[in-house]
């Protein structure tokens, strides 16, 4: 068994290098020597630590990296899982947006949306 740090680097490497976000599942099996129950607790401190956000793709909850961009907001692709780095222009207008109703948007939120590619398969 590795020490936690070093699994903790691993399961960060392993969202960051990926384009989609992955499951916990997805994380355990491309990390050598760690049990699910540890991914999911490396994932939730990750998330924590503002380096990883949480969402729902269809019915399964997955991770993707976030390290680093605390000054934009991002959207996930509900369909495929692909994470959009929203522009900080972008991001100040949602927010003011929002404001005006009243809401914060939490800077690890993810706004659901479907990709662009992911539109253009949907007419296909
Ligand atoms: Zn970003
Ligand atoms: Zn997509």
């Amino acid at each position: 068994m590795k020490y936690d740090t070093a699994q903790k680097r691993e399961v960060l490497k392993t969202l960051q290098e990926s384009p989609v976000a992955l499951s916990a599942h997805e994380v355990a099996s491309r990390i050598e020597d760690v049990g699910l129950s540890t991914v999911y607790r490396l994932l939730s401190q990750l998330k924590e630590e503002g380096l990883a956000a949480e969402q729902l793709s269809g019915r399964v909850r997955t991770f993707s990296y976030l390290g680093g961009c605390s000054h934009h907001l991002h959207a996930s692709c509900g369909s495929c899982g692909a994470l959009i780095h929203l522009d900080e222009d972008t991001s100040r207008r949602v927010q003011a947006i929002l404001k005006e109703k009243g809401l914060e948007l939490a800077s690890d939120c993810l706004i659901p949306c479907i990709c662009p590619e992911c539109q253009e398969r949907r007419k296909a």
